[in-house]
């Protein structure tokens, strides 16, 4: 996707302070954090958002999981993180390609806006 901002990330056209990089996904710190941790992780498999997932995508989303609690992990602590995953416009998504944010570092409080 030429005009994605996050596909640009992956290429390197836009900079990023990158967490972590495999074959398959791009970790990165968000540029506009909202807690102490917020780390975006993201497919490098252009998605629009969660709405248009395939199923052949089940994988890949197990694996994006599963990648997004190590960092939890690595750099949240044991206290906990968030997870959010927000679709579409009502859901708060701004940038369409599909993304976990992964926040932590502080209490977080609860409902969401
Ligand atoms: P959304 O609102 O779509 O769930 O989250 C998109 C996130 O991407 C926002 O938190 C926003 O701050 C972040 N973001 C937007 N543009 C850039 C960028 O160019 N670089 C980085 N690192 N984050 C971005
Ligand atoms: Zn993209």
């Amino acid at each position: 996707m030429n005009d994605c901002i996050f596909c640009k990330i992956i290429k390197g056209e836009i900079p990023s302070t990158k967490i972590y990089e495999d074959d398959e996904f791009l970790a990165f710190d968000d540029i506009r954090p909202v807690a102490p941790v917020h780390i975006l992780v993201i497919p490098k498999k252009h998605i629009p958002s969660l709405m248009h997932m395939e199923a052949e995508d089940i994988g890949m989303a197990g694996r994006l999981l599963h990648k997004a609690k190590e960092l939890a992990w690595d750099n949240c602590g044991k206290k906990g993180a968030r997870f959010v995953v927000n679709a579409g416009r009502h859901g708060g998504q701004t940038v369409d390609h599909l993304h976990i944010h992964v926040l932590g570092g502080r209490a977080l409080i609860w409902p969401p806006g």
